[in-house]
C-alpha cells in the first residue's frame, strides 16, 4: 500500500483522462493516472480519425493515443496500468481510492473512465461473445476476410465500422430499429455507396444463432412484427454506451443515464472531485470535447488546490 499523497489522481486513461494528466502534470502537480486496461480509451480501437483537428490526411486512433501518453509520460505522469479503481472515500481534505491491489491518496481526483458498449441483452449474445459476436472492428474485424457480417446499430459508430468491416468482409448487413440512421450524413454517403453493405430497417436482433460460433441471426421488423432468419459470420454490436459510474454512484449526483453532472468547469456535487469526457453529462461526445474537457479539468484542479476555485 502507498501511502504518498498525490495532487491529483485522474480515474481512465482515454482522450480526457490523458489530456488532464498533460495538464497537471506540465504545471508541476504530482500526477497518477490509474486506467484498468490499457491506456488509450476508445480512440485506440478505432480505426481511422477524420474530424480530429490538425491531421488533414486522418490518423489511427491507436497512433493518436500513444502520442497522447507519449506527451503525459514526457511531462511526468505517473501510470497504473490495470488498476481498477473500485470505490472513492472522502476523508475531508484528502480521496482515498481503492483498487484491488492498492490504495492511493489525493487532494483531487478527476474522473473519465468513459463507457462500456451497451449489449443487446441477448442471452445468445452473451454465450457467443468471442465466438463472433464482437464489440470491437478493429479488434476482431481482420478476422473475418470473405465473410458476412451483421453490424446492429444506425449511429455514427454502427456506421463507421460498418464501414471498415467491409476492407475485410464480403457483404455487411447493417440492422436498424428504424428506417433512417442517426449517423452523420458524411458517414451515410460513404455506407450508401458501398456496395458491399446493405440495410435491414426496422429492424432488431432476437436471436443469435449457433452453438460454438455465430452461423446466423434471427431479426423481427418492429413494425410488422416478422421474423426472419439469414445466416452470418459475425455479429458487431454498436448501440451505444453506458457509462463507467457504477463506483460512484452512492457519491457523486449522476443524470437519468447514469452520467456523471458537472457544471462548466467540470466539478461534480463533490468538491474536490471532477468528471471529464464521455463519463459526463452532455450531448455530444467527441474526441475533440473529450480533450477540452481534459484541459478544462485540468486547470480547475489546478484552481481548487491553490484554493482559487
Ligand atoms: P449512439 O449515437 O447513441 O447511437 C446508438 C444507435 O444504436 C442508434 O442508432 C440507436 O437507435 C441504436 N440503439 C440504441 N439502443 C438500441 C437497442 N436497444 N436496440 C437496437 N438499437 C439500439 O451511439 P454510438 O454510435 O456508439 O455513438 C456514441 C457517441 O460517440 C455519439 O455521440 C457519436 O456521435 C460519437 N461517435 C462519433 C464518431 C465520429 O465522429 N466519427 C464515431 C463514433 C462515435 P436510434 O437511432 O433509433 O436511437
Amino acid at each position: 500500500m502507498s501511502e504518498d499523497i498525490f495532487d491529483v489522481v485522474i480515474i481512465g486513461g482515454g482522450p480526457a483522462g490523458l489530456t488532464a494528466g498533460i495538464y497537471t502534470a506540465r504545471e508541476t502537480l504530482k500526477t497518477l493516472l490509474l486506467e484498468k486496461e490499457l491506456t488509450g480509451g476508445l480512440p485506440a480501437k478505432v480505426d481511422m480519425l477524420e474530424n480530429y483537428p490538425g491531421f488533414q490526411d486522418g490518423i489511427l486512433g491507436m497512433e493518436l493515443m500513444d502520442k497522447m501518453r507519449a506527451q503525459a509520460e514526457k511531462f511526468g505522469v505517473n501510470f497504473g496500468e490495470f488498476e481498477d479503481v473500485s470505490k472513492i472515500v472522502d476523508e475531508g481534505k484528502t480521496f482515498r481510492l481503492i483498487t484491488e491491489n492498492a490504495e492511493y491518496i489525493s487532494r483531487a481526483v478527476i474522473i473519465s473512465t468513459g463507457g462500456l458498449p451497451r449489449p443487446i441483452g441477448l442471452e445468445s449474445e452473451r454465450a457467443l461473445l468471442g465466438k463472433g459476436v464482437s464489440y470491437c472492428a478493429v479488434c476482431d474485424g481482420p478476422l473475418y476476410k470473405n465473410a458476412e457480417l451483421v453490424v446492429v446499430g444506425g449511429g455514427d459508430a454502427a456506421v463507421q465500422e460498418g464501414i471498415y468491416l467491409t476492407k475485410f468482409a464480403k457483404k455487411v448487413t447493417i440492422v436498424h430499429r428504424r428506417d433512417q440512421l442517426r449517423a452523420q450524413p458524411i458517414l451515410q454517403q460513404r455506407a450508401f455507396a458501398n456496395e458491399k453493405i446493405s440495410f435491414k430497417w426496422d429492424s432488431v436482433a432476437t436471436e443469435i444463432l449457433g452453438n460454438d460460433h455465430v452461423e446466423g441471426v434471427e431479426i423481427r421488423n418492429v413494425k410488422t412484427n416478422e421474423k426472419s432468419r439469414f445466416a452470418v459470420d459475425g455479429v458487431f454490436v454498436f448501440i451505444g454506451w453506458t457509462p463507467n459510474t457504477a463506483f460512484v454512484k452512492d457519491l457523486l449526483k449522476l443524470d437519468g443515464s447514469g452520467h456523471i453532472i458537472t457544471d462548466e468547469n467540470m466539478e461534480t456535487s463533490v468538491k474536490g472531485i471532477f468528471a471529464i469526457g464521455d463519463v459526463r453529462s452532455k450531448k455530444y461526445r467527441q474526441i475533440a470535447n473529450a480533450v477540452g474537457d481534459g484541459a478544462i479539468g485540468a486547470l480547475a484542479v489546478s484552481d481548487y488546490l491553490a484554493g482559487i476555485l
